[in-house]
């Protein structure tokens, strides 16, 4: 019995990791499940599945979770709150796997707590990779632990991969990988079209069903800038040998091209289950539930180029990427400032680019080797990204 602790259980990757353990009662039990503050959604869960820890992130919700379960009959769920306690969860000695699905730097803290207690961690939060590569990484090294990607382009990466590989391309005749990109619900939009649109327009994704902050990035393809800069640690290739190609059917969900001038590729429909079922039951496959692809009801599959010039914010990861140090982690906290900006009308969709630019500018580089060194620097420069927005203006024409 694999026990699994989910957090973001809430989400729309919780939700699909629990559909797909809930076709497998005998071979996973949900033994922890943690979310940030949706007490219903969270009780429902409890009551459904019967985990024995239960974290909430936020200290305020904690009464009302501890008196919903009471009413539900839990009394044997031990309560774990706040950000610690989200912590303690990801390293609890009754968890076998950690789902990391919580949106955000909010989740770095957790992930790197399941790495430091040697846990497998079936990782979606790429946001921690993104702002703490090196130190997760090490933990994961000196604890035992290790990541096997959910995103949909890593964990199709990972699948195409050679058995033993070790973060070593070279060692394995590896040139480069090509991550493959929808395109989001603004490809082929002009830099005019890009100042109108809205909020609304940007949570449609054409492919895939997703939380509020990746479909922003998937508009505006800082979620292509945010899986390259994770696809360098997961797989440790420099930023010159991580291509995006866009595929707007996002069926093939990314390649792996080889020295002898073989590209291997994972296909399957745009379900999130697909990579979830894989990840959890590796190296063994199971069902996912997922509906099988018809290649020939698929139709053709097209390829282009991503537009750099109007969608700015994937150069600025690569920037970021090559820059190194902490400019990833400034990039990052940049990006949920906007984002955040942008879905409650304060900020323009192309002044989300400009707010990360100027604030990579700005925040002096800082130490990166610590996890509150790490905390501190996304405080100063979620800070930084505020006073950049103000002084920049709203970016609406
Ligand atoms: P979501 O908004 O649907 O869910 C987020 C979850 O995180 C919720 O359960 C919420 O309660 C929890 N959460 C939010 N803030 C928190 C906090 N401060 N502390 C603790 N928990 C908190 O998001 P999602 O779409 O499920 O995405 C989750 C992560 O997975 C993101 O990093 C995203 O980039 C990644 N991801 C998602 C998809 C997808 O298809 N949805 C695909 C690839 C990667
Ligand atoms: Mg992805």
């Amino acid at each position: 019995m694999n026990r699994v602790a989910l957090l973001g259980a809430t989400g729309s990757i919780g939700t699909s990791a629990l559909d797909v353990i809930a076709r497998h009662p005998q071979r996973y039990q949900v033994q922890a499940l943690a979310a940030h503050r949706d007490v219903d959604g969270l009780l429902k869960l409890c009551a459904r599945f019967k985990p024995s820890l239960v974290g909430i992130a936020d200290p305020y919700c904690a009464d009302a979770l501890a008196a919903g379960l009471k009413a539900h009959g839990l009394h044997s769920v031990q309560m774990l709150v706040g950000p610690t306690g989200l912590d303690q969860m990801a390293g609890a000695s009754e968890v076998d796997t950690v789902v990391a699905a919580i949106v955000g730097a909010a989740g770095l803290s957790s992930t790197l707590a399941a790495a430091c207690a040697g846990k497998r961690i079936l990782l979606a939060n790429k946001e921690s990779v993104v702002i703490a590569g090196a130190l997760l990484f090490d933990a994961l090294a000196a604890h035992g632990g290790c990541i096997i990607p959910l995103d949909s382009e890593h964990n199709a990466v990972f699948q195409c991969l050679p058995q033993g590989f070790a973060r070593d391309p070279d060692a394995h005749g590896i040139r480069r990988i090509v991550l493959t990109a929808s395109g989001g619900p603004f490809r082929g939009f002009s830099r005019e079209q890009l100042a109108q649109v809205t909020p609304e327009q940007a949570v449609k994704h054409p492919r895939w069903q997703m939380g509020r902050k990746i479909s922003v990035d998937s508009a505006s393809l800082m979620n292509k800038g945010l899986e390259v800069i994770e696809a360098h640690w997961l797989f440790g290739l420099p930023a010159e040998r991580i291509d995006v190609l866009v595929h707007p059917e996002s069926l093939i969900h990314s390649l792996v091209e080889y020295t002898d001038g073989s590209l291997l590729a994972q296909l399957g429909p745009a379900d999130m289950r697909t990579p979830i079922a894989q990840a959890l039951a590796w190296p063994e496959r199971i069902d996912s539930g997922v509906q099988r692809l018809d290649l020939l009801a698929a139709g053709e599959l097209h390829f282009e180029p991503v537009d750099r010039v109007n969608f700015r914010c994937l150069e600025l990861a690569y920037a970021a990427l090559r820059a190194g140090g902490a400019a990833p982690a400034i990039l990052n906290a940049a990006n949920e400032v906007a984002v955040d900006a942008f879905l409650t009308g304060a900020l323009s969709f192309l002044g989300i680019a400009d707010v990360i630019e100027s604030t990579l500018d700005a925040v002096v580089q800082s130490e990166t080797s610590t996890l509150h060194a790490l905390l501190d620097l996304d405080r100063e420069a979620r800070r930084v990204a505020v006073r950049e927005m103000n002084r920049l203006g709203t970016g609406h024409e």
